[in-house]
């Protein structure tokens, strides 16, 4: 089957299941579509060419209600494939060309590649999926790290990320519309806001980017024959499955690899290659702080965060020079991270 057809009616499926969850509320819808609309802009630097005239059209106008919310989201899509695109060769973009990516409101915080439909029936070629909660979820994280980082003439909203991390964890935990809200910065004016979110979302987009170009290094590597990634094995313990634990942990190495290669394919420093991989740090040490909380592994097949962090910051230590400014970063993100975890859910953990 092909999987951009597949995924065309995965997508209907989903859409008319009546349990599917999604981040479009009433409440959130707004500020939803104006998070998104800003994530399309960062991500495409070129300026909507990957979309047709009458998308941009529908881009450009006022967004509102759930058709608008839609289109932005497929518009997101585009714009991440076109970014793989750019960072990729043309080996690569055959693969591309037969996978099919989808951003759906599954209810869960997660993301696979898979080269067969539910009901195991092959593809011609991959589909990738990511759950839109996993959006959101980075939207809270993010937060966390800006509203800490505060300087200068923002220093007076400056607060503690605690919160936020907190949301963050409870999110990826289970996906709520209600809390999509939450990653929105209160109390700041509006200039200082649009500034503070843009910032906000490139950090989530770099997750996202990192993400997707996970997934998409399984399709690269046929992974997927192997590793039947199709199942997630969401909340389960590691030791539990009967699977080759190394083959399973070494394709997600690589695919870490990978991405984060091709992440900084184009930067001009090593200062700024630096800077990408703290943004991908912190993502590790979310979902390490995540199994914290739930005693639960936030996939078996995937070694534990913090050592796909390290193997990662190994690679980066033997092809960009480490300068101190980019080692406080690092030794900020782990220091945070834990004093927000021991802040919010100290308690939980001791028992
Ligand atoms: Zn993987």
């Amino acid at each position: 089957m092909n999987p951009h057809a597949y995924l065309k009616s995965y997508r209907a499926d989903i859409f008319l299941r009546c349990e599917r969850w999604s981040a479009q509320t009433q409440k959130s819808s707004d500020y939803t579509n104006q998070k998104l609309k800003k994530a399309i802009e960062i991500l495409d630097e070129n300026k909507m060419s990957f979309a047709s005239e009458e998308d941009k059209k529908e881009f450009y106008q006022h967004v509102d209600g759930e058709r608008d919310y839609k289109v932005i989201i497929q518009l997101l899509e585009k714009s991440l494939i076109t970014d793989i695109k750019d960072c990729t060769n043309n080996f690569h973009s055959n693969v591309l060309d037969n996978t099919a990516l989808g951003i759906l409101p599954f209810g869960e915080t997660s993301a696979y590649c898979s080269r067969v439909t539910k009901d195991y029936e092959n593809l011609d070629g991959h589909i990738i999926i990511i759950s839109e909660g996993l959006y959101i979820g980075l939207q809270l994280l993010s937060k966390a790290i800006v509203i800490e980082n505060l300087i200068n003439d923002l220093e007076e909203y400056k607060q503690s990320g605690a919160e936020a991390f907190e949301d963050a964890i409870r999110f990826y935990k289970k996906p709520n519309p209600e809390m999509s809200s939450k990653s929105e910065f209160q109390n700041m004016p509006a200039d200082i806001n649009g500034e503070v979110s843009a910032f906000q979302s490139s950090v989530a987009m770099m997750i996202m980017k990192f993400t997707v170009l996970h997934e998409f290094a399984h399709a690269v590597h046929g992974d997927c024959d192997v590793m039947n990634l199709h199942q997630r094995f969401m909340l389960s313990k590691r030791d539990s499955l009967d699977l080759n634990i190394k083959q399973h942990h070494d394709a997600e190495y690589s695919a870490d690899l990978f991405a984060l290669e091709k992440i900084n394919l184009y930067t001009k420093t090593d200062l700024s290659a630096w800077d990408n991989f703290k943004t991908i740090y912190l993502f590790f040490h979310w979902i390490h702080y995540f199994e914290q909380y739930t005693k639960q592994f936030e996939s078996a097949s995937h070694p534990p965060p913090l050592q796909r962090a390290e193997k990662l910051y190994n690679y980066m230590l033997k092809n960009y020079k480490l300068d101190d400014n980019a080692e406080i970063g690092l030794k900020w993100i782990r220091n945070k991270t834990e004093e927000w975890y021991q802040t919010k859910f100290g308690e939980i953990n001791e028992n």
